[in-house]
């Protein structure tokens, strides 16, 4: 880290400082400037105490950190992105761009067997549907619970798609984990630390809904505490933030697409759905993600949108599933991925 003195500070103060930071465990390099000194403290800053309370010493200007706080999520130079087996075929990261799709809630065996169906012959090598979900009002549809996993677990059954769906508290951890193929944690929850540790260590694959008011070093940092406690298959999820604008649900975020790429190696997956909150624009903000690199997209499909019990506006039909799926071929190519 590096301390700023304010201009002129007497050389007592200044060795107070240096005293501090050595019994912080850093070695001090204190440069002397014709107006300023700075001090260099020398140490890995993941690992030693943070010196960020040294600002709070009158003749501190300020503290700099050197190294990212999220050393195990960032991409080292020319380092690959961590390619996810989901089991079954399904390994997200890689040259493949995957699809999963399915609807918002799981609502009856009829329609999750159904919508299973068609979004496999179109395309799709994962399943979504939440059974637990996180509705904004009480009096909302809140997921069929232990109910809709049964029936998430019959749609894998016949037709072997792999699955993904939410947990909602860390009391359903280990129901969820028993189907579930990949874990979603929800915008709402992913600042939720203890989740976040209790869903890692199940180990299964994660998928990390950025909040919808979370800065990226944020959504980092909590990818960070699922690596740091041992689990390495995070995939991060933009969905949209909240922004001045309303004609869009959300505003789907591609510059934090592209540069999350670009500082860490997890594959990023976008959600067009959460993010317009209106079917129409979701085939062009697929075919806008994929062409800028993401490894996989996270789509809402409905038998019948208008009667669904949740987020009905925002999910497609089969045949606008259908329609968007042959639509991405190009964009894909574009990108050099397979599709
Ligand atoms: C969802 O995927 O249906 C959902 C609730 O997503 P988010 O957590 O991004 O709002
Ligand atoms: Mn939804």
């Amino acid at each position: 880290m590096i301390v700023v003195l304010r201009p002129h500070s007497p050389p007592d103060q200044i060795q107070s400082v240096i005293a501090e930071v050595e019994r912080l465990g850093y070695r001090a390099h204190s440069i002397t400037g014709e107006v300023q000194t700075v001090i260099a403290a020398i140490g890995d800053e993941t690992t030693h105490h943070t010196l960020d309370a040294l600002s709070a010493l009158p003749q501190v200007e300020r503290v700099l950190r050197v190294q990212k706080r999220h050393k195990l999520v960032s991409r080292l130079p020319g380092a690959a992105t961590t390619v996810i087996d989901a089991g079954g075929g399904v390994r997200i990261g890689g040259p493949r761009v995957v699809m999963m799709a399915g609807p918002c809630s799981v609502e009856s065996e009829e329609q999750i067997l159904s919508t299973a169906r068609a979004v496999k012959a179109a395309g799709a090598t994962v399943l979504r549907g939440g059974a637990f979900k996180p509705r904004t009002s009480p009096y909302e549809f809140q997921g069929l619970g232990a109910e809709g996993l049964r029936l998430l677990d019959l749609a894998r059954r016949e037709t072997g798609l792999r699955i993904v769906t939410e947990v909602l508290s860390e009391g359903d951890v280990d129901s969820v984990a028993a189907v579930a193929d990949i874990l979603q944690i929800g915008a709402r929850n992913a600042q939720n630390f203890r989740l976040l540790v209790a869903a890692a260590k199940t180990g299964r694959p994660i998928l990390l809904k950025r909040g919808m008011s979370m800065k990226m070093d944020e959504w980092f940092l909590a990818a960070e505490y699922i690596l740091s406690v041992g689990n390495p298959n995070v995939m991060l999820c933009e969905r949209g933030i909240r922004t001045f604008e309303t004609a869009t649900r959300n505003t789907l975020d591609l510059a934090a697409v592209a540069l999350a790429k670009r500082e860490t190696h997890l594959p990023i997956i976008v959600d067009p759905s959460q993010a317009a909150g209106r079917a129409d624009l979701v085939p062009a903000l697929c075919a806008g993600a994929v062409a800028l690199g993401a490894d996989g997209l996270i789509v809402e499909v409905h038998p019948h949108p208008a009667e669904a019990m949740s987020d009905g506006q925002q999910q497609v039909d089969f045949a606008l599933f259908e329609e968007l799926m042959r639509g991405i071929a190009p964009f894909a190519a574009a990108a050099k991925r397979e599709w």
